[in-house]
């Protein structure tokens, strides 16, 4: 690995990091114009991916139908908003020793809604980029069956944040092997139905194909949310039409990210399967799921 590669590396690690990649921008030739890096920093020589693991008691707590408050602080807000700005900050940093400019990209979940301002602008600025895929850009793992980021260590227990740079970094290889062994368990238990049956969506990358089942983003959203009460314990009967559960509201307020399917089936019951069956390094003394799945009385 070259010097400043290495250097780039060991920062991301002593910023908490648990994995980093290295992509170069040609990487990125068939990404759809307005999801492209260059959307961002039209500079970008490589891209280079971090991952943090999600803490699993957070995901435990969800799944034993206990404590929701875990998740959305460590995984949502804690690694959003304090570890990522500071990791991200520090891979800057160690690039500007060096003259690169480098953009840090948090989580950018809103698409482009500003003016095009430049004529070679594919859309407007502040747009989206896709992290998933460039964690499987930057050689962290692959797309499973759900269109979840799986990586060899982790499975679906990681956020991914990103560094644009204009520095031509070493490149890490593609992850050649397979973490999806197409279990479906992340299309029966999604009580959403978001996630579809037949791997359908394929995109290539230098050569190498992956794969992953249409995601219907909207039906996923409400669940993911709580907006549906069949499947949130915190809808009491007494909400004013058109508003949510007040305990939503106090996470959303108090996280600034709200998650109440804690990825039943995207995030809970593709780890379970795939330390269950060893397909990942991270072991547990406990199995995540360990007895019958709570269900939210229909009568409540
Ligand atoms: S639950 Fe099974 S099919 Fe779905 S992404 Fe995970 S390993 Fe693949
Ligand atoms: S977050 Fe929940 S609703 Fe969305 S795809 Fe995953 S399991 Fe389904």
């Amino acid at each position: 690995m070259d010097a400043l590669t290495e250097r780039v590396r060991r920062a991301a690690l002593q910023h908490d990091a648990d994995l980093v990649g290295f992509a170069p921008i040609s990487r990125f030739d068939n990404a759809p114009p307005e999801l492209h890096p260059r959307t961002i920093y039209p500079q970008t020589r490589t891209v280079i991916a971090v991952a943090v693991r999600q803490a699993r008691g957070t995901l435990k707590t969800a799944e034993e139908g206990t404590y929701w408050q875990a998740y959305n602080c460590d995984s949502y807000w804690y690694l959003n908003e304090v570890i990522a700005p500071r990791l991200l900050r520090g891979i800057v940093m160690e690039l500007e020793k060096d003259g690169c400019t480098s953009v840090p990209v948090h989580n950018p979940f809103h698409p482009h809604t500003g003016r095009r301002l430049r004529d070679d602008q594919p859309s407007g600025p502040d747009g989206m980029v896709s992290l998933r895929l460039i964690g499987v850009a930057a050689g962290l793992g692959e797309l499973g069956h759900s269109k979840v980021l799986l990586t060899p260590q982790f499975g679906p227990r990681q956020r991914i944040f990103s560094v644009f740079t204009d520095a031509e970094l070493e490149p890490t290889p593609l992850f050649t092997g397979e973490v999806c062994d197409g279990c479906l368990a992340c299309v029966r238990e999604c009580q959403a139905g978001a996630i579809g049956e037949d791997r359908s969506v394929k995109l290539t990358i230098e050569g190498r194909q992956y794969s992953h089942a249409p995601l219907d983003e909207d039906a996923c959203g409400r669940v993911h949310c709580g907006a549906d009460p069949r499947f949130s314990p915190f809808w009491t009967g007494d909400e004013p039409e058109g508003e949510q559960p007040s305990y939503s509201k106090f996470l959303q307020h108090r996280f600034r990210h709200l998650s109440i399917c804690v990825g039943r089936g995207c995030l809970r019951s593709c780890l379970d399967h795939l330390e269950k069956t060893g397909r990942i390094e991270a072991q547990f003394n406990t199995p995540l799921i360990e007895r019958d799945r709570w269900q939210v009385p229909a009568s409540d």
